[in-house]
């Protein structure tokens, strides 16, 4: 249980500081408040800051300074090494901060930091615009934000930072400052890619694209039995495939998904995740491929909103499991990757977890190394290994499966690898193979803005010492 060495009358004045709640240990809410998607991590603040706007952001940064704590920030809580939540410090709480404004005649929209993603494309969706967010409606936009982001829409247009045109952040010193192009640059381009190592992001101006509101996409599943045709198939689909289209490839046991066979239901599959971001009628010629191709036991590639493609994979990441990721950036899709698939595909520890790829190749590759914190431009796919599994006394048969298969495919990887995927355990070393030569860059701007490294709840750029 947590500690705290400060007076409760300095406490009650902090709670009544705030336009929103305090919550302390025992207080209703306070597990809620604390717990995050990843059941493996278990951490207990000793405070919680559940904040309402920017002025309880600069309250909170302000008496965690002057009080010693240590700080953690919670977004979405869906950071897999649980990086939302510290023992015994304050927790600053953005999930109240859900705000979303939407400027339509100039594709920009602004959203307060603790939107998730859902949040953002469905106030953006009702104009038929979206900005580049992941593939997991309940993720948090500021972690994914803040550590690159990808998703149905990276292929044609980037990273979603590549997308971001400004943030509002408070500082260690409690301002609050703007970022852009044009103000504060060099915050700027740490806040794109290197995490909240800077301050707290209150809130992030995005650039909005034409998109849906229907678009031509769902899923097709086979049987594992196909695989290897899948995958030669897979290979050369997507070698020609335009940027509007983005096909991730899964490869699990099936769960008892309406969609799917029932024969198949507790047997592994193989399945393709498909979004063609373009005309419905392009959209359907582009896939016919895929739908055509040998005897799926599954398909619900159709014309959709794209709001419930954003969503299309949310039931299959519940909160509260248990979940352990590797994951590599590819430079390129090797046939090879095919067969070590199967291998691991043969030995899942758990029927929740699947190996992964994504594709991401297009504009980001188009922009310089160092145009932004996230570098990585070499990058066209991305290989997660994801166990995920109910009971502790797995943890080990589900881990050791994942550090299995990455020891085994790692030999694929560009050498970098991406910040938002890392697992509790990885080290400095992964830090450093994340940012590659952008880190140098990286500590520069954290010694100027958090010289004391009051922000380290993070994927931690440790600032050079005076
Ligand atoms: C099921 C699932 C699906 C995912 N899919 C994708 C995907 O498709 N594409 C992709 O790019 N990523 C994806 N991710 C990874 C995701 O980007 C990261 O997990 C990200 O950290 C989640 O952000 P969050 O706000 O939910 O995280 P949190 O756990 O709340 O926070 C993560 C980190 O960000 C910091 N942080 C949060 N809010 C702020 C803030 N306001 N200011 C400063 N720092 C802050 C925290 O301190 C912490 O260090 C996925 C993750 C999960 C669990």
């Amino acid at each position: 249980m947590s500690k705290i060495n400060i007076s409760s009358h300095v406490i009650d004045e902090f709670k009544n500081s705030l336009r929103g709640q305090l919550l302390l240990p025992g207080s209703s809410d306070y597990q809620n408040a604390r717990s995050i998607w990843n059941g493996m991590i278990d951490r207990h603040p000793a405070l919680i800051a559940r904040c309402l706007g920017v002025s309880d952001v600069i309250t909170s940064v302000q008496f965690a300074k002057k009080q010693g704590l240590t700080i953690c920030i919670k977004g979405g809580g869906h950071n897999i090494a649980g990086l939302a939540v510290c023992d015994d410090g304050l927790m600053i709480d953005m999930s109240l901060m859900r705000g979303v404004w939407v400027d339509a005649t100039n594709k920009t929209a602004h959203a307060q930091a603790g939107c998730l993603l859902g949040d953002v494309d469905r106030e953006t969706q009702i104009h038929g615009l979206a900005t580049v967010l992941g593939f997991v409606s309940n993720t948090g936009i500021a972690g994914l934000t803040l550590g690159g982001g990808f998703g149905y829409l990276t292929r044609k247009y980037g990273w979603t930072t590549d997308n971001v045109l400004s943030m509002n952040i408070v500082t260690p010193e409690g301002k609050l400052v703007r970022a852009s192009e044009q103000e504060n640059p060099d915050l700027f381009w740490g806040l794109r890619g290197g995490g909240g190592n800077f301050g707290v992001v209150t809130g992030i101006e995005y650039k909005l694209f034409p998109v849906g509101p229907e678009i031509m996409g769902g899923g097709i599943a086979w049987n594992i039995e196909d695989a290897p045709k899948v995958m030669e198939m897979y290979h050369a689909f997507t070698q020609e495939a335009p940027p509007e289209l983005t096909c991730a490839a899964v490869l699990r046991i099936a769960p008892p998904a309406p969609w799917l066979s029932e024969s198949v239901h507790g047997k592994p599959v193989i399945a393709l995740f498909v979004c063609y971001a373009g005309s419905l009628e392009e959209g359907r010629k582009i896939v016919a491929p895929l739908k055509n191709f040998g005897m799926p036991v599954g398909d619900i590639i159709q014309p959709r909103p794209y709001l419930t493609q954003q969503n299309i994979l949310d039931a299959t990441q519940p909160n509260g499991r248990r979940y352990y990721w590797k994951s590599e950036y590819m430079p390129q899709l090797d046939p090879g990757i095919f067969t070590k698939f199967m291998e691991h595909g043969d030995k899942l520890a758990s029927p929740h977890s699947a190996l992964i790829l994504f594709p991401i190749g297009g504009a980001l590759n188009r922009l310089p190394e160092d145009h932004s914190a996230v570098g990585n431009r070499d990058a066209r796919w991305i290989l997660n290994i994801t166990a995920s599994w109910e009971n502790k006394e797995k943890d080990d048969a589900n881990i050791n499966w994942a550090r299995k298969a990455w020891e085994d495919m790692r030999g694929f990887s560009t050498g970098g690898t991406y910040i938002n995927f890392l697992s509790e355990e990885e080290g400095e070393d992964r830090i450093h193979a994340a940012y590659g030569d952008n880190y140098d860059k990286l500590v520069k701007i954290k010694t100027k803005w958090d010289p004391e490294n009051l922000f380290r709840m993070n994927r931690n750029i440790p600032p050079r010492s005076s």
